[in-house]
């Protein structure tokens, strides 16, 4: 397949690692000439799914999160993978201002962020064993057309 490429991570579900992992996709994805809107988009989508695994997943307890990123032609699918809690209702969860922790000052727009940025989001939990977040993104889009005024 024309320029498939992937790589995979593991890494302590601890917050000073979101950082880590929004830096570590946008350098991956860079492969594919993003935009800075582009690249930005991605970074906050990520950012949200970590932070979701840290800290509804593993509660800021001690946990592994796994990311894995596959680009393939001009898109990239980014999973974020915990072996926490899961999730009892993923369409209630994935609603805007939903949160089952709004006394943490969680405003609930995690989901609706990844669904604004990303082009897809499918969420996979089953309780007590995890969660597991795919996303996808074509990238370069602003570069197939030309303007149209
Ligand atoms: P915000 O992202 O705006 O700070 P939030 O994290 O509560 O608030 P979402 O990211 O949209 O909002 O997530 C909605 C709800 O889904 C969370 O409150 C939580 O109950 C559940 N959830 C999301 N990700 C996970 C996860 N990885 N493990 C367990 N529960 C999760
Ligand atoms: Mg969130």
């Amino acid at each position: 397949m024309k320029n498939k490429n992937e790589m995979s991570l593991e890494f302590d579900a601890l917050s000073v690692n979101e950082a880590f992992a929004r830096t570590v996709v946008a350098a991956f994805v860079a492969q594919l000439n993003p935009t800075l809107d582009e690249l930005s988009d991605v970074k906050t989508a990520v950012s949200e799914a970590v932070t979701n695994s840290i800290i509804h997943g593993y509660e800021m307890e001690p946990g592994k999160i796994v990311l894995s990123c596959q680009t393939k032609e001009n898109e990239v699918q980014i999973v974020v993978e915990d072996s926490g809690k899961g999730i009892e209702d993923v369409e209630k969860a994935k609603e805007p201002f939903f949160s089952t922790k709004p006394e943490l000052e969680r405003s609930g727009m995690g989901f609706a962020f990844m669904e604004a940025f990303m082009d897809e989001v499918e969420v996979f939990s089953k309780k007590g064993q995890g969660t597991k977040v795919t996303m996808r993104k074509k990238i370069g889009q602003a570069l197939s057309g030309e303007a149209s005024f």
